[in-house]
């Protein structure tokens, strides 16, 4: 995949990866090797029908290549970037497994987003069935909320998208960066919605605008999907998390993506203050994503401190090859222990604690084992913690009926996503924890069979 230059690149927002050509495309496609048993669509979580896609891209039918993701998958431009293909459909293809190198499949994603790139001016709008006259209240607009939302609306209900922010595209806007998901891609979706007659309704913080119950008993609707998604970040429980200039990966990627930090030239409305030596906190995508839109920021130097290996890393493998292209300083097998601030309560300092690595844990890692006495300083202005995030109590608090997990996710039904609450339906990292675009979206479409079926029958 061609992509812009490592330090071209850091000195702007713009995507990495500029895409395929024709050619490049065909010549990926003309890998595939046809398997019958199609072992690729057994790892595509919705099951996309990717042997048939692909063949139709090395025969040069790209309408039916992208007409035939489709049936499975609502946002193409979307997953082509942003799924974990090289653990799912490209970890199961035959290429790489007859080539015993997992990087050498056929590279599925790339092409997903070639195709659905060359339909981006396109002005489609799925077709809309007579109007029903049911309400549907599609709470949260990330990709499960989305494909919620497009579904039941096809089926003509009157279908209301309640969002917290005042933009909408959850994750996908606020956290995962310009460089990796350009925004424009997501705001076509959302535009396709509202031509279909979705109505969207921003700053509307469901649990304190108003309750579930409210919006069931008081407001007409005749079902709710909740994908607000796992927002609430993770903190360390250590001291100087207080101080000024840490900050969570959440806000820092959100200050920096919905609020255009990045901006400063053109005054954002809410900037972030420019970092010289940033250390990110974290081995995930998100952890990647802030330290590599801290250089993007201006930071001379960012580090990763993370306290297992590279191995164990769960950001995507092209992310950390990224990251490090971009000059990323990896610190593993080390955590914080404590960070330190100066007599304005702003941060100068971490001192981190080296680790070795022990038996496996109950996530089958490696458990990372702390190294006494092995203490060191480093020095820098900004601190960034991506230790993942957990679903924010807001609407099981204020919808009591609703059965969560000890975690605090929704629990639901999972062949229809129906929770505890009848005709209240959930799906997304709100019911998985922190996951993925491709299975936020594939609950979605789950929950609004489930919704539009059971309207069906009222
Ligand atoms: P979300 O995208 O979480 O959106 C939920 C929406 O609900 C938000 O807009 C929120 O503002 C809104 N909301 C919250 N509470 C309320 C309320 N009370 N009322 C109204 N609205 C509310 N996944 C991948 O597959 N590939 C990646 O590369 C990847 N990178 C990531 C990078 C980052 C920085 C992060 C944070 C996540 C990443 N993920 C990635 C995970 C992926 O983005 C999520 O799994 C996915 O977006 C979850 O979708 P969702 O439908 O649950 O809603």
């Amino acid at each position: 995949m061609p992509e812009q230059e490592p330090v071209v690149r850091v000195t702007n927002v713009n995507e990495v990866a500029t895409g395929y050509t024709e050619t490049h495309a065909k010549l990926e496609a003309l890998r595939c090797l046809r398997c019958k048993n199609a072992p690729c669509v057994q790892g595509c979580p919705v099951r996309i029908r990717i042997r048939d896609f692909v063949v139709s891209i090395a025969d040069g039918d790209y309408k039916k290549a992208l007409s035939i993701i489709k049936e499975n998958s609502l946002l193409p431009a979307v997953c082509g970037r942003v799924c974990p293909q090289e653990n799912q459909c490209q970890l199961t293809c035959t290429v790489g497994k007859k080539l015993k190198d997992p990087t050498k499949a056929v590279s599925i994603g790339r092409l997903e987003r070639f195709v659905a790139d060359l339909d981006q001016n396109a002005e489609s709008v799925p077709a809309v069935a007579a109007e029903t006259g049911k309400k549907v209240a599609i709470i949260g607009s990330g990709p499960g909320g989305i494909v919620a939302a497009a579904d039941t609306r096809r089926a003509g209900h009157d279908v209301t998208l309640f969002e917290a922010f005042h933009k909408t595209g959850g994750v996908m806007v606020y956290g995962i960066p310009e460089f990796r998901l350009p925004k424009a891609i997501v705001q076509k979706e959302i535009d396709t919605l509202t031509k279909m007659g979705v109505k969207i309704v921003c700053n509307f913080v469901v649990g304190k605008t108003r309750t579930i119950r409210q919006l069931l008993n008081e407001d007409g609707f005749d079902a709710a999907y909740i994908g607000v998604g796992a927002g609430l970040p993770n903190f360390m429980g250590i001291e100087g998390e207080s101080l000024v200039g840490v900050y969570s990966a959440n806000e820092y990627l959100t200050r920096a993506n919905l609020m255009k930090a990045y901006d400063y030239g053109a005054g954002a409305d809410t900037p972030i203050a420019r970092s010289k030596k940033v250390a990110v906190v974290g081995g995930g995508n998100v952890a990647m994503d802030a330290a590599r839109t801290a250089l993007r920021l201006g930071a001379e130097k960012v580090y990763l401190v993370y306290r297992r290996t590279e191995k164990e890393m769960p950001a995507r493998i092209e992310e950390v090859h990224h990251a490090k292209q971009e000059g990323i300083e990896f610190h593993i097998l080390q955590s914080p222990k404590r960070i330190i601030g100066d007599e304005n309560s702003h941060v100068t300092a971490i001192e981190c604690l080296k680790f070795e690595l022990g038996e496996p844990d109950d996530s089958g890692r490696r458990r990372p084992v702390p190294i006494e006495g092995s203490e060191f300083i480093i020095e820098l202005d900004t601190v960034i913690i991506a230790i993942g995030n957990k679903p924010n109590p807001l609407i099981s608090q204020t919808t009591p009926e609703l059965k969560i997990t000890k975690w605090g996710t929704i629990i639901v039904d999972e062949h229809t996503m129906e929770t505890s609450v009848p005709n209240v339906y959930a799906g997304g990292d709100i019911v998985s924890g922190s996951a993925t675009v491709i299975l936020a979206m594939g609950q979605g479409r789950i929950a609004a069979a489930a919704i539009n079926e059971s309207l069906a029958k009222k």
